[in-house]
């Protein structure tokens, strides 16, 4: 535990049983209507801020508990046994959400914003992604600079989640077409309620109902100087190193869902009686959990050393890389142990409704995760980069 924390060590590990019955108990039940509205309920967002979902992994500056890098991927862990697009809300206010103002964000706007962040009071998401565009650099969305400082967007933005719920946009955007690759782009944040700019609905996701998905439209939505994020240029940055530590975020979720899956995947084998005996005494589903199991516990291992180096030093040369390394392998895993758990489950784990849990919604809902915050393709480029420019060298503190 962090010896500055401001919870104990024993209110720390309540917390996180807290949060798993809260989870597995009552977001569970209102996620059944959620898959039909695609909605969440007022209830929901009421019962993160009394558990305390908005507030954990802050500092204590921001009315947050001191937790370090560990800590906060286990309570992590903990949410992502549950919905979805729950765990894809409460992903994104831990991470970008808060980290790219407090990193990048104007002194002015941070006072103003940054205590309200706590209790949702403020939240804010992030769009890159662009319907005309590919991934990464390839961006159409332009900011144009006023002779008075201000800027002027237009464009589009396309895939983009917590639209519903939002207050704010970090918007990447083009601001100097002159310029070479990233230097072109810097990053703002957008007031949702600025004139010209729009939500555009989009059709339901397979999985991870709930989170507000839309396209963003901006048509000469103006912007206060004060609302650049870092410098001119820097935007590639201010999206790069944000989506650094999300993505750790990203594998934890997928540990927490695998985790899971492998749980209620033991306990149908133990019931599950063909001809004669318990299935999970058939050496072919041994092999099933035997490999489950590895790879929760290598990905469990590389989360871990990646918060270990992070919480000594949260800017160490191997951050970007581990991080991709962590979401890569946690999309495999997560990919194999969901179709091992069907294949235990057989028939009765592809409907609704199982008395063991949520199978088939958890089955739907982790194939969000090959896409979140970058495709496999965006990690191998960054881990092959990152291990070429180091001779594939890499340092572990342990
Ligand atoms: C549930 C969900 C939530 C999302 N939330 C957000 C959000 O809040 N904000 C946001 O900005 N975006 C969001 N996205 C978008 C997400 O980040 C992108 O879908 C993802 O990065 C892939 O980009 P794309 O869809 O444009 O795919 P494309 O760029 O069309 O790529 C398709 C495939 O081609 C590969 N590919 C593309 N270019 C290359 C290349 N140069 N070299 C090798 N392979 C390549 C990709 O890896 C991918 O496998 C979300 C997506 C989903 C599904």
């Amino acid at each position: 535990m962090n010896p500055n924390a401001k919870i104990t060590d024993e209110q720390f590990e309540a917390y996180l049983k807290q949060i798993r019955e809260l989870v597995e108990g009552p977001f569970d039940e209102m996620q059944k209507e959620i898959e039909v509205t695609n909605k969440f309920p007022e209830e929901f967002y009421e019962l993160a801020k009394k558990n305390d979902l908005y507030r954990f992994y802050l500092p204590s500056q921001y009315g947050g508990w001191d937790l370090n890098e560990l800590e906060i991927l286990r309570v992590q862990e903990e949410f992502s046994r549950g919905p979805g697009g729950m765990r894809m809300h409460l992903h994104h206010a831990a991470d970008m959400n808060w980290r790219i103002l407090d990193d990048y964000g104007q002194q002015e706007v941070k006072d103003e914003l940054m205590p309200l962040f706590q209790d949702k009071s403020v939240y804010c998401n992030f769009a890159i992604t662009e319907q005309t565009g590919g991934t990464g650099a390839d961006i159409h969305t332009t900011a144009e600079k006023q002779p008075d400082g201000s800027w002027i967007l237009n464009g589009e933005k396309w895939l983009i989640s917590h639209t519903d719920c939002s207050d704010y946009t970090y918007v990447i955007a083009v601001s100097d077409p002159t310029k070479e690759k990233d230097d072109r782009l810097s990053a703002f944040l957008v007031p949702n309620d600025a004139p010209g700019f729009e939500i555009v609905e989009m059709p339901h996701m397979m999985g991870c109902r709930g989170a507000g998905h839309a396209g963003l439209r901006f048509t000469n939505v103006k912007l206060e100087p004060k609302y650049l994020l870092g410098k001119e240029g820097q935007g590639m940055e201010v999206a790069i190193h944000s989506l650094s530590v999300s993505r750790v975020h990203i594998a934890m979720s997928n540990l927490g869902m695998a985790q899971r899956m492998l749980e209620l995947s033991l306990k149908r084998a133990n019931d599950r009686i063909t001809f004669g005996k318990p299935i999970a005494t058939r050496q072919m589903i041994k092999a099933k959990i035997a490999d489950m199991q590895m790879m929760i516990h290598v990905l469990r291992t590389a989360i871990y050393d990646f918060a270990r180096d992070y919480d000594i030093d949260p800017k160490n040369d191997y951050i970007t890389e581990k991080a991709a390394i962590c979401k890569l392998f946690s999309i495999d895993t997560v990919k194999r142990v969901s179709d091992e758990m069907l294949e235990i489950f057989g028939g009765d784990g592809y409907f609704e409704d199982s008395p063991y849990g949520p199978t088939e919604r958890l089955y739907r809902d982790c194939r969000a995760m090959w896409l979140e915050e970058g495709a496999p393709n965006v990690q191998r480029i960054t881990i092959a980069r990152e291990c070429q420019n180091k001779d594939g060298k890499v340092v572990y503190n342990f």
